[in-house]
């Protein structure tokens, strides 16, 4: 089959817009490029926080940024200065605007609006089906569909993180704007790890969000009734509700491969890339862009790229174990943890920018009976889970090409 592109970037949220970005700032971006998505307009749906030093990527189109924070329990209230850390908030309009910036000044990029039905393997490359068209490229990168190899995987842990965010503007003041609310756990838990978290935009105007670990998302609702109920024990001032986000992001222990095909690679949420005790996706989604796009400069290909270490997916191994079947050690685990470490340091720590000794001393000070309990359940799936293999996975053409070739994308 003749290759009409050389690449095709199917979804242009996150990693889609990261990978492009990364492409025409390297000597490929006067490659033949089509980039697809159902929506190619700037979207107020998410907003995107991340933290680390001052050189991260992105950082200078954030809404804003902080370097202080809180996290709440129903015994004590925590509010320190980060020290390595900065937390920024970046919101997916700007970051879709900034992004199509550089790609409008590419006409080697062509934007199509369409429903991806399909994805396979050709002999040379591979073809996006979408809007009842066929398209071929020398290489495929999507974040729409869980590959057919990970769907056909075994899950012991289905967790996921849930949650729904109001952001308000309230008639007074109510927030400090100066001070980030990572996690209040002062809230009943309903058998989970259920916490608060606020983005403090101004005196006036924050995002509230209400966000649940557990294997079920809930109804709107819920969400709703529990973010007014906080938001009343924050402030009698009358507000409007300006904005609303829901999502659910995977926490299972499955890990997702990058390899979808011979010639498609996975990227962003479907790819593998959220932290699975975290959620937390933007930054490891740059880097992990970056990353293949250098693989392809180097190699000729992109080779499949780890964003994490065995450690760390030990450490969230772990944890996912404790979460899912023993829900009632969610708060008092984060309790701890933040009782004997700074807010910076288990920032780095969940950043994955610890190193070891760093490390042993934050798990000395945690109750050690859940996690010494959790080693022997989950030898099993270690091998699988910390020395993921990448599959040597071909998808054929479908037979019927109507048809949806995998789950919807979960976030
Ligand atoms: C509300 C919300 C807030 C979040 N906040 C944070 C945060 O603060 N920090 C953080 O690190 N992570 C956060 N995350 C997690 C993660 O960063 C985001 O989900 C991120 O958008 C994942 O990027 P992605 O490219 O994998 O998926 P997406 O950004 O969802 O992109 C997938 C794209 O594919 C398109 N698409 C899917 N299926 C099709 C189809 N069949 N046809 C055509 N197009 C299709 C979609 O329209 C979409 O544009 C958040 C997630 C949610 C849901």
């Amino acid at each position: 089959m003749r290759h009409s592109y050389d690449y095709i970037v199917a979804g242009a949220g996150c990693a889609g817009l990261s990978l492009l970005w990364y492409v025409l700032d390297s000597p490929l971006q006067e490659t033949r490029i089509l980039l697809v998505d159902h929506d190619l307009s700037p979207q107020p749906k998410k907003t995107w926080c991340f933290w680390g030093n001052d050189s991260l990527p992105f950082q200078h189109i954030a809404d804003r940024s902080w370097d202080r924070m809180a996290v709440g329990f129903p015994d004590r209230w925590v509010e320190e200065d980060l020290g390595h850390n900065v937390y920024h908030c970046v919101r997916s309009e700007a970051y879709h605007e900034h992004v199509m910036e550089r790609v409008r000044a590419h006409s080697n990029v062509t934007l199509l609006e369409a429903d991806i039905d399909g994805l396979y393997d050709t002999a040379g490359g591979a073809v996006v089906e979408a809007g009842g068209h066929s398209y071929a490229a020398r290489h495929v990168f999507q974040s729409c569909f869980v590959s057919p190899y990970d769907r056909a995987q075994p899950v012991h842990y289905p967790l996921r993180q849930h949650f729904g965010g109001w952001e308000i503007e309230t008639a007074t003041a109510a927030f400090n704007p100066d001070v980030v609310t990572l996690m209040d756990f002062d809230t009943a838990q309903h058998g989970a790890t259920v916490f608060y978290y606020i983005l403090p935009f101004s005196p006036t105007r924050a995002l509230v969000e209400y966000t649940v670990f557990s294997p079920d998302p809930w109804d709107r609702a819920r969400y709703d009734a529990a973010i007014h109920r906080y938001i009343r024990q924050l402030t009698d001032a009358p507000y409007e509700v300006i904005r609303r986000e829901y999502g659910v992001i995977p926490m299972e222990e499955r890990p997702r491969h990058q390899r979808y095909g011979q010639h498609i690679t996975s990227i962003g949420t479907v790819g593998g890339i959220t932290k699975p005790t975290t959620g937390y996706t933007f930054q490891r989604v740059h880097e992990h862009t970056h990353q293949l796009v250098r693989t392809m400069l180097a190699d000729g290909r992109p080779d499949p790229v780890a964003v994490t270490s065995p450690r760390y997916r030990f450490y969230d191994l772990l944890l996912l174990r404790i979460l899912h079947e023993h829900p009632q050690w969610g708060r008092p685990i984060f309790h701890r943890l933040f009782a004997y470490n700074s807010i910076d340091r288990v920032l780095s720590f969940i950043g994955e920018d610890t190193h070891l000794g760093q490390d042993m001393r934050i798990f000395s000070r945690l109750p050690y009976g859940p996690f010494l309990k959790a080693i022997a359940p989950n030898l099993p799936l270690m091998p699988r889970v910390l020395f993921p293999e990448e599959p040597d996975a071909q998808v054929p053409k479908p037979t019927t090409t109507s048809s949806s070739p995998t789950a919807a994308v979960t976030s």
